[in-house]
């Protein structure tokens, strides 16, 4: 069962604070889970939930304020070694939300794809980043478009173009945050049917993010919901769909709003202490 698998990002106790003194403001409160290797685990909860606030403290793009994130049984929040720095931005990759945002305007398709590599592996000549970076757009479906810009291409391409990015060192954990969201609903199982396939041919890790429960119920083993930067309910993709425990998690699954929030916090013991924090936007 579970715990005979390799464990590959630990978080526990994760707290994640914006700002300082008054203006301080708790987006993630305790948050505790495992994420196994080689599993698609699923983080759904409404817009402004706290998703993206942990995607990016694992990342290390965001400081925590209390708790720990490992990475392969080492702590990788607060200062890290140089070689773990090294290391982790080696084997994590990030895929955004937004490809109409993402991607910097002005570079040419190959330099954003290839641009990671010159970090991570200062070893290849610029004839071997070049393969690499052909390769990766042909893994991704886009064969030849290295001397292009992002502005010549649709959607759900560009979101194709951020995957190559991310594939193309040869990461171990890809974050995808909400990474069909932004795309027409026509493309959206191309993105997925690829972020699939590269997981069954590369053993890749996802932490993937969603804000509704009908996409994720397919493509995630394990799903942890989020309520107001609280882990509500976490569990087996089928068990959480077919017996979910806690309300939100009920209301994500008919789609229908909790209509009071007071109420909500009646029912739910561990979400009685989020009264008094600032409301969502
Ligand atoms: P989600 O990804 O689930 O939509 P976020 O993690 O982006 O939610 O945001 C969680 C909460 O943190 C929201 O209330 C949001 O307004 C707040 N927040 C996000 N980024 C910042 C920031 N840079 N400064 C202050 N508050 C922020
Ligand atoms: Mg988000």
């Amino acid at each position: 069962m579970a715990d005979e698998r390799e464990v590959l990002v630990e978080v526990k106790n994760l707290e994640v604070t914006y700002g300082s003194g008054r203006k301080a403001y708790k987006a993630v409160k305790n948050a505790n889970f495992t994420i196994y290797k080689g599993e698609t685990f699923g983080l759904v909860g409404e817009s402004g939930s706290g998703k993206t606030t942990i995607g990016r403290a694992i990342m290390r793009i965001l400081p925590t304020s209390g708790g720990q994130v490992l990475y392969k049984g080492q702590q990788i929040n607060g200062k890290i070694s140089h070689a773990l720095d090294r290391q982790v931005i080696k084997e994590m990759q990030m895929i955004f939300q937004d490809p109409q945002s993402s991607l910097n305007e002005r570079a040419k398709v190959g330099y954003i794809v290839g641009e990671g590599l010159m970090n991570v592996r200062p070893d290849l000549s610029a004839a071997e980043r070049d393969e690499k970076v052909r390769q990766a757009l042909l893994d991704v479906g886009l064969p030849e478009f290295a001397s292009r810009f992002p502005h010549e291409f649709s959607g759900g391409q560009r979101q194709r173009i951020g995957i190559a990015r991310a594939l193309i060192v040869e990461p171990e954990f890809i974050i995808a945050d909400e990474p069909i969201s932004a795309l027409d609903m026509s493309i959206r199982a191309q993105v997925l049917n690829l972020l699939r396939h590269m997981q069954k041919e590369r053993g890749i890790t996802y932490l993937f993010i969603a804000h509704d429960l009908s996409v994720m119920r397919y493509i995630s083993d394990r799903i942890a919901v989020i309520h107001k930067g609280r882990i509500v309910e976490l569990a087996g993709a089928e068990e959480l769909t077919a017996h979910a425990i806690h309300p939100y998690t009920r209301s994500l699954l008919s789609a229908i709003p909790m209509p009071d929030p007071r109420r909500e916090r009646q029912k739910s013991p561990e979400n009685r202490n989020c009264s008094g924090h600032r409301g969502e936007n």
